[in-house]
């Protein structure tokens, strides 16, 4: 009989394991047995640098340069490429009006919940981030009381998402002194963690953190980021169970991106796993038109089919909703593939 470890880690563990994380694409290619640096047109150099925790490594097959968990991480010549219609912040974010007004670090553009950039830190690097030319500079930590005063004089504010980078790149006592603060604001109902920590540091569970979300009085949800089954193994069942039991609801949320899961059999896993761990599905991004990320792109008549596939074939709960961010929007936009046109449609003009 298999008996799982469902107990959290140690700080030391998650602290370790990023400072041991793969940030030089050389090494990582030697671990993973791969040659040839210059026919695969990897770039040894990225701007964007590389970086992968040696946990998340493992579960990259070996040898293989089409891996979907290395194509996530791995810099390529590519991504030097311009492509037309690929912009540095397609979301428009740095555009006071759409996205940062008058407070850093805080982006409230949807109604009753307010984003939070807590850290610019990510224990790994997504080579299709839409924050990757992310000005963060301009959004310090240290700027951190600023939205807290912003947030408590806006009582319309229900929900706090902490987001980044990584939030949970904060350590225990930094983690456990927002949350305070937040719960201090009695118009706060609830507190949001995105993340991807449990997926690519899963270490970062540890006892302080779990009974942190455990005691607050907010409602806490965390919607993690995973984009392919592989990404799922038992150090991630652990993570997950611990916060489970912790009382945290667990979504997720997905980047459908091309030659990674852009097929419906790996999203369907994906969700079955998910569930499997305690997760239901959340989102399913189409990706952003970021500069350097063209490879990933698929438009909406590449989507179709797979998300149709997918509908087809998982019960409600597991299905993610296709959405897209439009600069300006009111919220995400959901890709409705029902409302196109027949294909005999008439119109009376
Ligand atoms: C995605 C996002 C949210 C959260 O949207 P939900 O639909 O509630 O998940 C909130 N604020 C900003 C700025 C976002 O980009
Ligand atoms: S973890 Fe999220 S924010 Fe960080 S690089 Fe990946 S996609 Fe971007």
């Amino acid at each position: 009989m298999i008996t799982l470890n469902h107990t959290p880690w140690h700080p030391s563990d998650w602290q370790s394991e990023l400072k041991h994380a793969f940030r030089q694409p050389e090494a990582l290619l030697e671990y993973l047995d791969i040659a040839n640096v210059a026919a695969n047109g990897i770039d040894l150099q990225p701007d964007f640098a590389l970086l992968v925790p040696r946990g998340y490594a493992q579960r990259i097959e070996q040898g293989n340069i089409q891996d979907p968990l290395l194509r996530q991480v791995l810099s390529l010549q590519s991504e030097n490429e311009q492509t037309p219609g690929f912009v540095m912040d397609p979301l428009q974010e740095g555009n006071a009006e759409l996205g940062y007004g008058q407070t850093p670090g805080l982006l409230h553009k949807y109604q009753g919940r307010v984003l939070m950039i807590t850290t610019p830190a990510c224990a790994i690097n997504c080579r299709y981030c839409f924050r990757r030319h992310f000005p963060y500079t301009d959004h310090k930590p240290k700027d951190q009381h600023l939205a807290l005063e912003a947030i408590a004089k806006d009582t319309s504010i229900h929900e706090v998402i902490l987001s980044g980078g990584d939030p949970l790149l904060m350590n225990d006592d930094g983690m456990a002194a927002l949350i305070q603060d937040l719960d201090a604001l009695a118009h706060v109902k609830r507190i949001r963690i995105h993340t991807r920590l449990p997926i690519v540091l899963p270490q970062r569970v540890t006892a302080d953190l779990v009974a942190t979300l455990e005691d607050a009085r907010c409602k806490i949800t965390m919607v993690i980021h995973s984009n392919h089954p592989n990404e799922l193994d038992e150090t991630t069942e652990r993570a997950l169970t611990c916060l489970r039991r912790a009382g945290i609801t667990l979504l997720n949320q997905s980047v459908l991106l091309k030659g990674i899961n852009s097929d419906a059999q790996t999203l369907i896993n994906l969700s079955e796993l998910l569930f499997d761990q305690g997760v239901l599905p959340y989102y399913l991004h189409m990706p952003d038109k970021v500069a350097g990320t063209a490879h990933f792109y698929l438009d909406d008549s590449e989507a179709q089919p797979i998300y149709e596939a997918m509908r087809e074939q998982l019960p409600g709960y597991l299905l993610p909703r296709l959405v897209r961010e439009l600069p300006g929007g009111i919220a995400k936009t959901p890709v409705n593939f029902e409302q196109r046109q027949p294909l005999n449609f008439q119109t009376n003009i």
